[in-house]
């Protein structure tokens, strides 16, 4: 079955409205030409009204690096699906390894914000990944059957609604060192595999299951190549419009 490609740019604490209008210069001429993939930005969230604004007549769309799980309530500094909603976000980057470690992101808490986009039709990016030393004590299916399943196991089989998972090996994100694409494939074809066991195997086999971890236009095409792998999401090489219009190549080149 055919899953389409898609680069999501996750730009973290990084750029600025300058910054962001020249890269949007340089790559939205590019985009007119109709990529066959889908292609996402996530900015820092007091730039996603800005963002999204120049982006809205072009294939490239909006996405949020976090959310919070509540409608609403005092929850001094944060933000809501319904306000991401409200934006035109598509997609919400939920679990990456960053929040979980830096800012004690549980499985639970993971889950709770990947519902609320479900609730609000965004589409979760969920993040899971192990450690360089949980790889090395073999714990690696374990701690992904963990994180996986604490997310989808009350989603219904029936509507979930879209999501992703992006898997992220922590020892490979802002390394330089990628998992190799088998690496990468063993754990991609693990996670379909739990997918089909708790939501079926329509939603096991239509879920875009996507890797993260110093990808850059030089690598992106064998990763991305392989059967279970169905695109990227970047930090780094996300940053430039040079190296961000090589990786959509990139996946152009083996949709
Ligand atoms: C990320 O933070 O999601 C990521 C994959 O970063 P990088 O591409 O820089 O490794």
């Amino acid at each position: 079955m055919s899953r389409k490609k898609i680069l999501i740019g996750n730009w973290k604490l990084n750029h600025n409205r300058k910054s962001a209008q020249d890269f949007f210069d340089e790559v939205i001429p590019e985009s007119k030409i109709g990529w066959p993939i889908d292609v996402a930005v996530a900015p820092v969230a007091p730039m996603l009204d800005f963002v999204g604004r120049i982006i809205a007549k072009v294939r490239i769309e909006l996405a949020a690096q976090n959310v919070f799980y509540e409608n609403q309530g005092a929850f001094t500094g944060e933000w809501s699906a319904a306000h991401l909603k409200e934006l035109g976000v598509r997609y919400c980057i939920v679990g990456h390894s960053e929040r979980r470690r830096m800012f004690f992101e549980s499985d639970e808490d993971v889950r709770k914000k990947a519902r609320s986009c479900l609730g609000q039709e965004i589409v979760p990016v969920v993040c899971v990944g192990e450690s360089l030393a949980e790889r090395e004590l073999g714990q690696t299916n374990d701690l992904i059957r963990n994180q996986v399943l604490a997310v989808i196991r009350d989603f219904r089989a029936e509507e979930p609604g879209e999501f992703i998972i992006a898997y992220e090996p922590i020892w490979a994100i802002g390394t330089g060192k990628t998992a190799s694409r088998e690496e990468a494939q063993e754990v991609h074809q693990f996670i379909r595999g739990l997918i089909r066991e708790v939501l079926g195997e329509p939603m096991g086999s239509f879920t875009r299951i996507i890797y993260g971890g110093s990808v850059t236009g030089q690598n992106i095409r064998e990763i991305a190549a392989m059967p279970d792998i169905d695109g990227a999401l970047v930090g780094g090489a996300s940053l430039h419009a040079a190296s961000f219009l090589s990786m959509v190549e990139g996946l152009h080149d083996i949709q």
